[in-house]
């Protein structure tokens, strides 16, 4: 078995990965720390939801950057706003004892001069979402023009939400000899083609089956009139009164709606969209992070990539449009080891898309009763 020791990390990181209770590098961090600290060169890294992959691009790059200087050497993309402020705190974590770190996050939404003041002071590492990354870059509010280390993280989510310009043009702002360390859930074309424009012969890397979810989770469907959809929502909410979750809707209308509803009748819960503003949204999380809502009612763009510890149950009050989003719904619940359960309420019209998702991740459902409700199970 593997220690952190073992993978070559020098003192400053594993004295901070011992402050963090982490006892054994997981399986991508196996695989991918050793090769990344000792070769430079490209890396694509194939990994399911929960597995450790910031640490797996975290610790080799702030052991690689030199902390005396202040060029800023490593840019990491990363798709939303919430998942860039996380990346940053973890990264600042994991950096608590390299003196001198200077982690700066860029995402929109919030002051654009302040982040620039930010970056000024000198940034080793800069956190950013694509949108926000390419205005500072035209406005000559960051120069990543001597990066050594990008990170593409999240690549299909980034893709999929549209980033695919973006990042080009973010890149051709960097020099040509970097490394770039691309990693993702799962390998569509998209990202398969992006890789091939901006790397060479990168090494690859993947852990488990690649559009496998997180093996820790249990998938249950619950078969409602589509009308006692809510209903069916508070029903299981009142069945597991120590319920930590998140709540997806499809639309932003929608998750305003139920979040409103449920604190209405009484439950603990806040909405998690992209209509609230950037104060707004970081309180929600925030709270959210501090166990003190027990739902959080979001949808896709806004729950991307948030990683919460103890997410006890992924509640699909809709399902998504794209099939393939479960995957990244579900794998917000049984992360770092812990077991989850990600619940589906679906009308008759929408259960063959069950059969679909069971085909995507390679996993049976269980269908359910709502509990001391069958009066309005289908
Ligand atoms: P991913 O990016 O693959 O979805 P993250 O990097 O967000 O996963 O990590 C998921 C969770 O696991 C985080 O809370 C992180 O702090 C924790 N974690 C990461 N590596 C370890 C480890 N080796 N041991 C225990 N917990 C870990
Ligand atoms: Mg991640």
């Amino acid at each position: 078995m593997n220690t952190f020791q073992d993978l070559g990390l020098n003192e400053d990181l594993l004295h901070a990965i011992a402050d963090l209770g982490f006892e054994k590098p997981s399986e991508v961090q196996n695989k991918a720390i050793p090769i990344l600290l000792e070769k430079e060169g490209d890396l694509v890294a194939l990994a399911q939801t929960g597995t450790g992959k910031t640490a797996s691009f975290g610790f080799p790059m702030l052991q690689k950057i030199n902390v005396d200087s202040r060029t800023t050497q490593g840019l990491i993309l990363s798709p939303t706003r919430e998942l860039c402020l996380q990346i940053t705190n973890e990264i600042k974590q994991y950096g608590k004892y390299c003196k001198g770190l200077n982690v700066v996050a860029i995402y929109g939404g919030a002051s654009i001069t302040e982040q620039a003041r930010d970056v000024k002071k000198g940034a080793q590492i800069i956190v950013a979402t694509p949108g926000r990354m390419k205005d500072m870059i035209s406005r000559r509010l960051v120069d990543i023009s001597k990066i050594e280390y990008a990170v593409l993280d999240e690549a299909d989510e980034m893709l999929n939400m549209g980033f695919y310009e973006d990042i080009t043009s973010i890149l051709s702002h960097t020099p040509e000899d970097k490394s770039t360390w691309l990693f993702s859930a799962t390998m569509p074309k998209e990202v398969a083609s992006i890789a091939k424009k901006f790397m060479h012969q990168p090494i690859e890397i993947t852990v488990g089956n690649k559009n496998e979810s997180t093996s820790n989770v249990s998938h249950e469907y619950y078969l409602v009139n589509a009308r006692d959809r809510y209903q069916a929502l508070k029903r299981l909410a009142d069945a597991n009164p120590d319920i930590f979750s998140v709540v997806f809707c499809r639309t932003k209308r929608d998750t305003q709606k139920v979040a409103e509803q449920l604190i209405e009748d009484g439950y603990s819960a806040a909405a998690l969209h992209g209509d609230l503003s950037q104060n707004q949204r970081d309180l929600v999380m925030k709270s959210f992070r501090n166990k003190q809502i027990q739902m959080l009612v979001a949808t896709d763009v806004a729950a991307r990539g948030i990683d919460v510890d103890d997410i006890t149950h992924v509640i699909n009050y809709q399902l998504p449009d794209e099939i393939e989003t479960y995957t990244h719904r579900s794998g917000r619940t049984g992360r770092a080891g812990k077991t989850g359960v990600s619940m589906v309420i679906v009308s008759k019209s929408e259960v063959r898309k069950i059969k679909s998702i069971e085909r995507i991740i390679k996993k049976n459902f269980d269908k359910k009763d709502i509990p001391n409700g069958m009066e309005i199970c289908e």
